[in-house]
């Protein structure tokens, strides 16, 4: 028997694979709710995402598994006609140039007319068009974007949107693992701007930030429905080796396993790891995680005194007090937030901010309030507001993520009918997650005649 720990999307992706394949299996879940930091809540009469919001089609992962679960008429892309993303600068909202591949313009005529940069700040971007290719050993993202295209498209640009994704610092980032796909480019073509030009991937049809009509939970419903009674809501207390395999304490009880895929945050594989293999777990330990917290705001429409005509807004670090972003909800997605209501949220957290999670509720709605003031104008009374704590959320991949990585798997690789998928390795987002939990599955079933 194969035993999944943890039933977050990596965790539920390995089981709906293993039941499909016949394999025989049972997955431990610490929480009487399946779905770990993904969570569609009913609030306030809109539907709101505690957790993540949606997923990239540029990694078709979801996308195939929604369309596999029967879902693919409820993928719903964001509503791109109203596209626009502000970023704060010197005390007003300045909407990000056209065209950018996270921080690479590829539209240099919208570059150009942006207020979001200085004249020598777009100067600074186009040089880029000067590299040659380069092969550079591991450096930060913040040396590495301010290398192509200078300090202010680090300040304004790449922090700002890498804040909202991984909630990190650029300093302590590592550029190929955060970004391989540029890295790369350096690599083959030097100037970042020119290999995305020549490279020419065909855009995805549809928008790139993909949902479901209903919120991502009906990605989580649809696995759990076909995994069934095989999910144990028991948290994962110890694991021990034995002769056949594995066995698990959970609720006082022990559970024997052949094999065993640990589906949990890597700090959570490394507690359950360090009697079998100490030095696993303590590289597991050495990928940081920072905290995050959403809180959505919502309103009444016809109290609601502010402009949400975008997707919202990015507040950079260097501009920042508590929040990170906000997002105009029902600008954004379709199937949120009804015609009589707006729904704001922002985003709070990154490294050492954990302080924020014990803020009481009352608190963060003042807080929020006074930075919706601030960058928004916003003085209405919000009518409710719901908040997502999540701490140790974000994995953070750090300069020399990539050789720990690579040991992590060598060191369980020699734990015969061990495996360890998740967030924290190969890609935050859920389509990674997604792409190395069916690898993992794939990996069972071909080892076990069905
Ligand atoms: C605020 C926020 C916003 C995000 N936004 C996006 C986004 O827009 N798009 C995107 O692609 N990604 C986003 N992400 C990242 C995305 O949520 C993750 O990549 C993905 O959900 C990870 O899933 P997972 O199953 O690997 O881990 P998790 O969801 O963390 O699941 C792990 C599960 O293991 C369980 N567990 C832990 N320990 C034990 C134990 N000992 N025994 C049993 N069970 C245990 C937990 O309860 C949990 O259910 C966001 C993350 C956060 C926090």
């Amino acid at each position: 028997m194969v035993l999944i720990i943890g039933g977050g999307i990596s965790g539920l992706t390995a089981a709906y694979d293993l039941a499909r394949a016949g394999v025989p299996f049972r997955l431990l879940e610490a929480q009487p709710r399946a779905g770990g930091l993904i969570e569609t809540r009913d609030f306030a009469g809109c539907r709101l995402e505690a957790g993540p919001e949606s997923f990239l089609s540029t990694k078709p992962a979801a996308v195939e598994l929604a369309r596999e679960l029967g879902l693919g008429a409820r993928l719903m892309g964001s509503n791109d006609h109203a596209r626009v993303t502000y970023i704060w600068r010197g005390g007003r909202l300045i909407p990000m140039p056209r065209g950018l591949n996270l921080m690479v313009p590829t539209d240099l005529a919208a570059l150009r007319e942006s207020e979001l940069l200085s004249e020598s700040g777009k100067q600074a971007v186009l040089a880029d068009l000067d590299w040659k290719p380069s092969a550079i050993p591991e450096r930060s993202v913040a040396e590495f974007v301010t290398d192509h295209f200078g300090a202010e498209a680090l300040d304004y640009l790449a922090e700002p949107l890498l804040a909202g994704v991984y909630g990190g610092d650029p300093e302590e980032l590592s550029a190929v693992s955060v970004f391989p796909r540029f890295v790369e480019l350096e690599r083959t073509h030097g100037s970042l701007i020119r290999g995305l030009e020549q490279e020419r991937r065909p855009a995805p049809a549809g928008s790139i930030f993909q949902s479901l009509r209903g919120g991502l939970s009906e990605l989580i419903d649809a696995l759990a429905a076909r995994v069934g009674d095989r999910i144990i809501p028991q948290r994962a207390d110890t694991v021990e080796r034995t002769e056949a395999g594995f066995r698990v304490r959970a609720g006082g009880q022990w559970m024997e396993a052949s094999r065993l895929i640990l589906a949990v945050p890597a700090w959570a594989s490394a507690a359950l790891l360090t009697d079998l293999d100490p030095e696993l777990s303590r590289l597991l330990c050495e990928i940081p995680y920072t905290p995050s917290l959403t809180l959505a705001l919502v309103y009444r429409r016809e109290r609601f005194d502010g402009a949400t005509n975008g997707f919202g807004f990015l507040v950079p670090k260097r501009e920042r007090d508590r929040i990170m972003a906000a997002t105009w909800i029902g600008t954004k997605w379709d199937h949120r937030v009804p015609d009589d209501r707006v729904a704001i949220r922002v985003f709070f957290g990154g490294k050492g901010e954990e302080a924020i999670l014990n803020e009481g509720d009352e608190a963060l709605v003042a807080i929020a309030r006074a930075e919706l003031r601030k960058f928004m104008g916003v003085t209405a009374e919000p009518l409710d507001a719901m908040i997502g704590r999540w701490p140790r959320s974000m994995p953070q991949y750090t300069i020399g993520h990539a050789a720990r990585v690579t040991e992590i798997e060598k060191r369980c690789e020699a734990i015969a009918g061990l495996r360890i998928i998740g967030n924290a390795y190969h890609g935050i987002g859920i389509p990674d997650s997604i792409r190395l939990a069916r690898a993992a599955a794939r990996g069972e079933t071909e080892r076990t005649p069905s």
